[in-house]
């Protein structure tokens, strides 16, 4: 079993083979922690918890290095602390528990370290002193830049020319630079800034530039090669270009990252989401309406991760429904149903067909077919031990998606509507035309513990009523 990945770099999709099986090392870009993750950022997070549930199957669940940053210090955090009039320490520590809860909202699994941006900023320092003593920076006016000019390939990442570059848009204009292209690795403090984002160094009292925080921790944590980075697929230009240039300036030999994994664009309502047009959703939003964690993580799932993915109603409404198709068969049986953060990764038994799908390039859509095949299995059949069998196929895969968290009656808890009652009656009436007495019998206590009471009449029919739960 070998997992293929398409990587950036090559442009190719390649077979995954890691420098060390016993100890697979990824990072991946983590949150800047200013504000709330929107819904772009948590396909991002769903995406890397995917593979990293892969990476743990294949080569076991303690063999996995999951390394995903906290940017905890950030032009963007200092401006926000500032509107807000909150101390810097505050926002941001605030923030990293709302993202916690969204991530477990999303049903998303900790990663094996969060190191925050502020903890490493001795290991940020020694670099950029490493890649000025070796003539990659340069100091000008306070600052330290990158000498993109020296960097080997400095274009080859993105694909792009140093004009394409310069119009993207992406390249802040500074009159420090000796070139537009080079970009900051150490900035100076300005009078009023917060103590807490003052830090001291050869350079001058000041703060790090983006990029340099990712190299620096993912050197820390993973060493100078590891095996995969992931993230975004905006942050081709420059952050990964950068972050490529940094690393294997100061670490000659290096290969930094060897796989480059990234994920498509999020639009909402086909358009590109942003507070000016008035659709931009946060994930804080969505629990705020109640919408179950499992349906979002679902309805993100739905679309490869390589391509764009339309976040609509209409997706989010098919999720619920496919999602109440799967509860209603696991609620027909007898099945353990405990939350998937406790399974092995090693040992859960899900077909080989559905992991294969899954090692494809993560072929999400193919794999989530497959659950809906096993579904339509134990519709198909009326021999119990099938069903079973088809019911607990369905229910692993789903869990091992990070789906199926609640137990049967808390999912439906509340909101079983009047469709879903005719379907489990019929399904009870279909039960019984088999004498499959158990299954009948089945049903009927499972709607009482949903507060749903039934009543067979003369004429063949069968009435419910609502009544006090359990
Ligand atoms: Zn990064």
């Amino acid at each position: 079993m070998k997992l293929s990945l398409f990587n950036t770099l090559t442009r190719k999709r390649e077979v995954f083979n890691p420098l060390d099986a016993n100890l697979v090392k990824m990072y991946v870009c983590g949150p800047t922690v200013y504000d709330h993750p929107h819904i772009g950022n948590a396909r991002s997070a769903v995406v890397y918890d995917v593979l990293y549930r892969i990476l743990m199957k294949l080569y076991g669940s303690s063999n996995v290095l999951y390394v995903r940053n906290i940017t905890d210090i950030d032009d963007k955090i200092i401006d926000r602390a500032s509107k807000l009039n909150v101390p810097i320490s505050e926002l941001t520590r605030q923030t990293i528990i709302d993202y916690n809860d969204d991530m477990e909202y999303l049903g998303c699994l900790k990663p094996t370290k969060e190191p925050k941006a502020t903890e490493c900023i001795s290991q940020m320092i020694d670099i950029i002193q490493k890649l000025l003593d070796m003539g990659f920076a340069y100091e000008s006016n306070k600052h330290v830049y990158f000498n993109v000019s020296r960097a080997k390939n400095y274009t080859a990442f993105s694909g792009r020319t140093t004009e394409e570059m310069r119009e993207s848009g992406r390249i802040e204009n500074d009159i420090n630079k000796n070139n537009p292209e080079d970009f900051v690795l150490w900035k100076p403090a300005n009078e009023k800034d917060d103590e807490s984002v003052k830090f001291m160094s050869p350079f001058g009292m000041g703060r790090p530039g983006w990029h340099i925080e990712c190299s620096a921790m993912s050197h820390t944590f993973l060493g100078s090669t590891f095996d995969i980075h992931g993230g975004g697929i905006d942050l081709i230009f420059p952050h990964h270009t950068n972050e490529i240039a940094q690393s294997c300036s100061a670490f000659p030999g290096s290969e930094y990252a060897r796989y480059w994994v990234h994920n498509g664009f999020l639009t909402v309502d086909n358009e590109k989401m942003s507070k000016s047009i008035g659709n931009f959703i946060t994930v804080k939003d969505l629990r705020d309406k109640q919408i179950k964690g499992d349906i979002v993580r679902l309805c993100l799932m739905t679309a490869h991760y390589r391509k764009p993915l339309d976040y609509n109603k209409k997706a989010l409404n098919d999720a619920e429904k496919m999602l109440n198709y799967w509860y209603r068969i696991i609620g027909e049986l007898p099945l353990n149903t405990e939350g998937s953060t406790k399974l092995d990764f090693t040992d859960i038994d899900i077909p080989k067909i559905f992991f294969d799908s899954l090692l494809d390039d993560l072929n999400t859509p193919l794999a989530i077919k497959l659950i809906n095949d096993f579904a339509k299995e134990f519709h198909k059949t009326d021999d119990y031990k099938v069903k079973i069998a088809a019911a607990k196929k369905m229910m692993y895969c789903a869990q091992f998606f990070g789906l199926i968290r609640l137990d049967c009656n808390n999912w439906f808890k509340g909101d079983l509507d009047h469709n879903s009652i005719a379907q489990l009656i019929q399904q009870r009436t279909n039960a019984k035309k088999l004498k499959n007495w158990q299954l009948a019998d089945q049903i009927r206590s499972n709607l009482l513990e949903l507060g749903i009471a039934i009543e067979d009449k003369h004429d063949g029919t069968t009435i419910w009523k609502k009544v006090n739960k359990g």
